[in-house]
């Protein structure tokens, strides 16, 4: 069985001393049995939030990182240093990663590659905008952004991507696809898998939904045969919903 993953993506938000209080406030209660819980902070927190979570079962992930291990590219992070850190998830191919920084799907396969090669699990973002929605094309949207992100991977390490289904038009806009379509969209995104790497992988790999997850609508969608989590930005910054959002996910 798929163990259920809720991970907060905090986008650009906290600082060093409101992250340390976060942790305090979840540790004991966002620690689920049978359920991975992870904060995806920035770059900034992410020491502290290292030594924060020492003991617990909290996981720490990073929201982006850059595909070569070095080099002259000023302000970006690697693979290397999050490794160095211990982080171990990273959010790759975020829908505002693709829309304000121009990255494309061939951007996002060579992060997943540079995470994999640095032992750092990916969580992988695709979904449609409102206007391919409308122009039913959001099966076809999927369809290469996932195919784009996994190109290249061996079976072992497809199984271990977490694929973040998020729709364009839900994201922070309190409009969340329903649990039923996000479902179908998942769904296909899991034959899409057992397309290119068989039928084990794909009941092994976690596919998260993603947009206006609140604690109210978390159970609902974590009630569908394919839906294995969320990735929550908004909801994730209170350590109150985020709690809750964990105990919906058991
Ligand atoms: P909201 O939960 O704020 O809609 O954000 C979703 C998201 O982008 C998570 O990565």
């Amino acid at each position: 069985m798929r163990t259920p993953i809720i991970a907060g993506n905090w986008k650009m938000f906290k600082t060093v001393p409101e992250a340390k209080a976060f942790i305090e406030e979840i540790k004991g209660k966002a620690e689920v049995a049978g359920v991975e819980s992870v904060i995806c902070a920035p770059f900034t927190n992410l020491p502290a939030l290292m030594e924060a979570v020492k003991g617990t079962s909290i996981k720490i992930g990073a929201q982006n990182l850059h595909f070569e291990d070095d080099g002259a590219y000023t302000g970006e992070i690697s693979g290397v240093m999050l490794k160095d850190l211990g982080v171990h998830y990273v959010i790759i191919g975020h829908s505002e990663r693709r829309a304000y920084f121009a990255e494309s799907d061939e951007i996002v396969n060579k992060k997943v590659f540079a995470a994999f090669k640095h032992g750092i699990t990916p969580i992988v973002c695709v979904g449609e905008k409102l206007e391919e929605r409308e122009a039913d094309q959001t099966k076809a949207v999927c369809k290469v952004q996932t195919e784009g992100a996994l190109k290249g991977l061996t079976a072992e390490q497809a199984a271990q991507v977490v694929i973040a289904y998020e729709p364009i038009w839900a994201i922070g806009t309190g409009k969340s696809s329903t649990a039923q379509d996000a479902n179908e969209v998942i769904s296909y995104i899991r034959e899409l898998v057992k397309g290119l790497y068989g039928e084990n992988v794909a009941n092994a790999v976690r596919i998260q939904y993603g947009g206006s997850v609140k604690p109210e609508n978390v159970v609902e969608y974590m009630g569908q045969s394919d839906i294995d989590g969320a990735l929550v930005g908004g909801a994730s910054l209170q350590p109150t919903s985020y709690v809750q959002l964990v105990e919906g996910a058991k």
